[in-house]
């Protein structure tokens, strides 16, 4: 029996009086931040919450999102946690489709009315029989001593259900197990050498797996101190680097992107470079460009992990033992068995490119009520990512696109990441993303969408140019289209179907 709450509970016993949580001034200790969560965990089951519940959480990075992850974790509920951007029928589309009995919602702004959207979905949805405010937290808890039995789920059981679109289609509800998630958590102990106290920025959402395993889970039950930063900005976290003297930051590429942005000339950089000994990159590629340059303004080399909702989340990181290779994800992790599949599921060489599948603990149990889906992504205990990538002969995994953005011009394939880093090798671009679109005789033509950095300008042409000049013929952009920004999520991600 095991249940994914252990993780602070052992440190609450070692550690009692670190700070667990810091947010806006408010410090939140180990024992606090486990007496609370023992807090809702009894009020919970005084609300008929029983094990295996769904329980949504829609919640910024703030100290109650712990404080109620934990408490329904040990109610043997099953944690739900929503983005708070998503919008009424979103949301009721996901109550409905994972049955949640109760939901917590931040109350959001008059811009973002989160609980207000919350409530109006839950409305729409039978199963719901409540939705609590987070604001309403203290007031809830306040009858409770805290000192709550933690249900001893089976090491099997769903301990969370992450919503993502997967490869295809709608939303689908990743459904983790209270050990693969302990097991992800507990990755960063072989991957990392320790230290007595990490000080973590937790920039990235912890609605998503990556802020949520690699990040919250995994230091919480190394003891660190999180300084949580509910929504990110550049400009903040630098100065949350700076203040709290942080040694670990993980983001995804458009972080540091924008860490750069803001700070060219690298004066806050340098300085966070003191203090920090590790920083991760995940989500999506690291462009090499924005690897040498964060190196060289804050004399630390980012390491890259990949790893997906449906993998709890870490499969692959660098290795801390050898020289950093930046256009590689890393090596496989402990437990983690990585192939590479050609179209019939044949695994492949060294050197070829084809689907990425996984196997191991760290795959979820399949996508929740999903069997047809479920059996269409994991196939014979391989989980099929929808990645393309290929192993060097070093065992190092390089992630060369994913299968849906691939274009087919004229029967050729080009890999957008291959022309996007071209792009971002030019000094004048910023972001950029390469797209298909349809073309009455190729099939599909390539196109970018390229956003420029301060104070440089782009012209199309020379761009176009500078592409053609380092990709074969059928590869370089035949149109380019410049941008103020590119639609991006809070991971990460260019969003490259509302583009065109
Ligand atoms: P999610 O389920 O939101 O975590 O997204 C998983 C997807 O993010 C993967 O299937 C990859 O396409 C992408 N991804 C994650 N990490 C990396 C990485 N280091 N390099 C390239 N793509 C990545």
């Amino acid at each position: 029996m095991l249940n994914l709450s252990v993780l602070l509970e052992s440190t609450a016993r070692t550690l009692p009086d670190r700070a667990a949580l810091v947010c806006g001034g408010e410090t939140t200790t180990y024992a606090e931040l486990d007496a609370s969560s023992g807090k809702v965990a009894q009020a919970m089951r005084e609300r008929g919450v029983r094990r295996g519940d769904r329980v949504a959480l829609i919640c910024p990075n703030l100290p109650a999102f712990p404080v109620i992850y934990f408490g329904l974790l040990k109610a043997g509920a099953v944690v739900v946690p929503l983005n708070p951007l998503l919008k009424q029928r979103e949301l009721s589309f996901i109550f409905g489709d994972c049955g949640a009995v109760a939901v917590f919602a931040w109350e959001g702004n008059d811009q973002l009315p989160v609980l207000e959207n919350a409530r109006a979905a839950a409305a729409e949805v039978d199963s719901v029989r409540r939705v609590l405010g987070i604001g309403e937290l203290d007031e809830l808890l306040a009858p409770y001593s805290g000192e709550a039995e933690t249900e001893q789920t089976g090491a099997e059981d769903t301990a969370v259900i992450i919503y993502t679109s997967g490869t295809t289609g709608l939303p689908k509800g990743a459904a983790l197990t209270h050990v693969s998630l302990l097991l992800n958590a507990r990755t960063k102990e072989q991957l990392v050498p320790k230290a007595d106290h990490d000080v973590v920025l937790v920039a990235l959402p912890l609605y998503h797996v990556f802020g949520q395993t690699s990040v919250m889970n995994g230091n919480i039950y190394g003891g660190g101190t999180l300084v949580l930063l509910p929504r990110f900005d550049p400009d903040t976290a630098l100065d949350l680097l700076l203040e709290h003297r942080v040694s670990l930051f993980s983001g995804v590429p458009s972080m540091f992107q924008a860490f750069l942005q803001v700070d060219p000339e690298g004066t806050r950089l340098r300085e966070a470079g003191k203090t920090l000994r590790v920083v991760t990159s995940g989500g999506a590629p690291l462009p090499v460009p924005l690897f040498e340059r964060f190196a060289e303004l804050s004399g630390v080399e980012v390491r890259q992990g990949y790893g997906l909702s449906e993998t709890s989340p870490t499969v692959t990181f660098s290795p801390w033992d050898e020289p950093i290779r930046p256009a590689s994800v890393g090596k496989p992790v402990w437990g983690v068995d990585i192939e590479i599949f050609d179209r019939n599921d044949k695994p492949l060489p060294a050197g070829s490119v084809g689907e990425i599948v996984i196997r191991g603990h760290c795959v979820m149990q399949g996508y929740f009520n999903r069997p047809e889906a479920t059996a269409e992504a994991i196939r014979d205990g391989w989980f099929h990512t929808g990645d393309l990538g290929r192993f060097d002969e070093d065992g190092y995994l390089y992630v060369v696109d994913r299968v849906k953005d691939l274009i087919l011009r004229g029967g050729y394939n080009v890999y957008p990441a291959e022309v996007e880093q071209v792009l971002l090798a030019h000094p004048s671009v910023a972001f950029c993303a390469v797209v298909g679109e349809p073309h009455e005789r190729l099939g599909q033509e390539v196109v970018a969408y390229v956003v420029p950095r301060t104070g440089h300008e782009i012209d199309p042409a020379g761009l176009a140019a500078w592409a053609r000049e380092r990709l074969a013929e059928y590869k370089y952009p035949r149109r380019i289209e410049v941008r103020d920004a590119l639609p991006m999520t809070a991971t990460g991600k260019i969003l490259k179907r509302s583009l065109g």
